[in-house]
């Protein structure tokens, strides 16, 4: 079974609400050798696990060593439901480019998944144009609601 070891790519780059963290915040718990309060943690901390993790990818494609972490759109997912594609969301551990190793499995991930990265959207150019459509209807219907 994986384990995270000297990753704390999550404990940056993900926004935790019971945290009170934003986005790209580093956790003030987090301590460069590990999270300070690991016995302590919090479910939402306890709980979550990138892709990686999980058991995707290579054993050596690591979030810290490519660069960015994978997680998968929460369950239920009904852009999966809707429209047949997986989707994932992708954050960048620094901002600027990717490096070569974590380049490569980002574009290995985007030839057969719809992936979010900064703002962007990628996908197989085939299966693109239905995922756009959707999350436009998406983020308009959110917009109507106020949410
Ligand atoms: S990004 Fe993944 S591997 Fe890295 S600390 Fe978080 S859960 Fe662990
Ligand atoms: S509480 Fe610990 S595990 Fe959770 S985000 Fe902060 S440093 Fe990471």
């Amino acid at each position: 079974m994986r384990k995270c070891g000297t990753c704390s790519v999550c404990c940056l780059v993900l926004g935790i609400h019971e945290l009170g963290k934003n986005p790209g915040e580093r956790c003030w718990r987090q301590t460069g050798k590990g999270c300070s309060i690991y016995a302590t943690r919090p479910r939402v901390c306890r709980d979550w696990r990138c892709l990686w993790l999980q058991g995707r990818y290579l054993e050596a494609e690591r979030p810290d060593r490519v660069g960015f972490l994978v997680a998968e759109v929460p369950p239920p997912a009904r852009f999966t439901v809707e429209t047949g594609l997986a989707l994932f969301n992708a954050f960048r551990a620094v901002p600027g480019k990717l490096p070569e190793a974590g380049q490569e499995l980002f574009d290995k991930i985007a030839r057969k998944n719809i992936v979010t990265l900064d703002g962007r959207v990628y996908g197989p150019p085939a299966k693109l144009p239905k995922a756009l459509e959707w999350l436009d209807r998406e983020a308009a219907a959110e917009k109507a609601n106020g949410t």
